[in-house]
């Protein structure tokens, strides 16, 4: 399978699905998850029309976009380590994985001193799943009283593998539910949701994602052992 044909598979899919759930068309964004996969995969993906990326570490986001066209929007989607938040703002307009109060605070601080301003997001374990990362439900609330910040834009949240697909609602339906809560008691704007990846995005779609984060469905199996 190319990347070309995964690509539109992949945006068939999410509007098939936007078009199910009652949604316009391109009311859910996709990301495509280049981690893993070289700058010419991401290349030959922007050639086709793609300009929206993610990846997972800050390292290899730092290798990668210096090799390709500089209209490209980074979203960093995986754990963001503190001492990491710089290099990270040198590229990421989108971070999807804050999952601290310590590391919003100190993000908002850095990218005061470098004159940007990015997006972010609270990274929320729904699941309560032990080995993922993110703010616990009820810890959300503390870090938006403790950093009411414009550069919050919403909500982020990754399913653990394997989840049923009544699972998946109620994980997906509840980070819904969580920003509808939250945007009533701050007063503040929250409305992205990133949600869903190649397996599940559909289901994240029907419960209200803005952007669906897809690597696999477009660029096939990463190998880990590279
Ligand atoms: C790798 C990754 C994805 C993409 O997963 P696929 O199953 O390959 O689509 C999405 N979100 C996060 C946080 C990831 O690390």
């Amino acid at each position: 399978m190319s990347i070309e044909s995964g690509l539109a598979e992949v945006k068939a899919r999410l509007a098939a699905a936007l078009k199910a759930a009652g949604r316009a068309e391109g009311d859910a964004r996709l990301i495509a998850v280049s981690k893993t996969f070289p700058a010419e995969c991401a290349a030959e993906a922007y050639r086709c029309g793609q300009h929206a990326f993610g990846e997972n570490r800050v390292q290899e986001l730092s290798e990668k976009a210096p090799k390709l066209p500089a209209d490209i929007e980074w979203h960093l989607i995986g754990h963001l380590q503190q001492n990491k938040v710089r290099a990270a703002l040198e590229h990421a307009a989108w971070i999807h994985s804050i999952d601290s109060l310590a590391l919003l605070q100190r993000t908002v601080r850095i990218a005061g001193e470098l004159g940007v301003s990015p997006k972010l997001l609270l990274e929320v374990n729904i699941s309560g799943e032990e080995s993922k990362f993110g703010l616990t439900p009820s810890d959300v609330p503390l870090v938006l009283e403790g950093c009411p910040t414009p550069m919050l834009a919403g909500f982020m949240t990754v399913a653990p593998l394997g989840a049923s697909e009544a699972e998946l609602h109620r994980i997906f339906g509840g980070l819904r539910k969580l920003r509808d809560e939250m945007e009533a008691k701050s007063g503040l704007r929250l409305p992205e949701l990133s949600m869903g990846m190649s397996g599940d995005f559909e289901i994240a779609v029907a419960e209200g994602a803005t952007m669906v984060r897809v690597g696999t469905a477009i660029f096939g199996h990463r190998d880990y052992s590279k």
